[in-house]
């Protein structure tokens, strides 16, 4: 088998799903009535479509039927805080949008902290325009939202941009091999698809494949060791006993 059947590999979508829209959607969660009204102005005159909601409760539920492409997210909201909300997005939801947090300034005493929970960036209060408009355009391509950027795969809370080769998992990027980015992109482009290590072998090392070789279960494990780090809580790759590895 040839590297070619790479190319070959049958597109799916119930897992991951590969963006490349024309009208970003973003989604403005803030209580504040007036700063809403303003974000949602800069992002309209930028060409976004933006969906508006003004409490934490609201924004999970427009997060989840709206399927923003970037949400805005202000941390002090009543109900259900901005932190709090960030955390279901990231775990129970598997929500990958880039979020942008909105703060007062002084009052984001963790950014490493929020960063770590799956935040991508944070615009601090008050803002002017341009720059709400800059950071939007920077977490769109970071997320890989913009066209140009080329095919970005999603599962759970990980990202995979193949035009930077960057992979992310809750926002943070992972320091992979190269061997271990192919064998993650296998996965990623069919992701029903059972490897055998044979496949995989022959698919990522591009040569011959001589029976007894532990390559394959190392670099696969060493993948996942990196992918646990980021996100401890969710399973991406099961062993298929006896046969080889998959998607999970
Ligand atoms: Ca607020």
């Amino acid at each position: 088998m040839g590297y070619a059947s790479l190319a070959n590999a049958a597109p799916y979508t119930k897992n991951w799903h590969s963006e490349v829209r024309m009208q970003h959607k973003v989604l403005i969660i803030e209580d504040e009535t007036d700063i809403n009204r303003l974000l949602s102005e800069i992002l309209k005159a930028d060409g976004y479509l933006p969906v508006q909601a003004y409490s934490g409760t609201e924004g999970l539920l427009l997060a989840e039927r709206e399927s923003p492409d970037l949400i805005l997210l202000d941390l002090m909201l009543p109900g259900l805080s901005g932190e709090a909300l960030l955390g279901k997005l990231r775990t129970e939801k598997h929500c990958t949008a880039p979020v942008l947090v909105l703060s007062a300034k002084g009052s984001l005493q963790d950014k490493v902290g929020l960063l770590r929970m799956g935040a991508d960036d944070y615009i601090t209060k008050p803002f002017e325009p341009e720059e709400v408009s800059a950071r939007v355009v920077a977490a769109l391509r970071r997320g890989g939202s913009v066209p140009e950027q080329g095919k970005v795969w999603s599962y759970k809370n990980l990202r995979l941009c193949q035009e930077s080769r960057k992979v992310t998992v809750n926002g943070a990027e992972l320091s992979l091999t190269a061997h271990e980015y192919e064998l993650l992109l296998l996965f990623l482009q069919a992701p029903e698809k059972v490897y055998s290590r044979e496949n995989l072998y022959e698919l990522v090392w591009r040569s011959g494949y001589y029976g007894e070789n532990n390559t394959v279960n190392v670099h696969v494990s060493n993948l996942r060791k990196k992918i646990k780090e980021a996100d401890p809580k969710n399973e991406y790759i099961r062993t298929v006993y006896g046969i080889g590895f998959q998607l999970k």
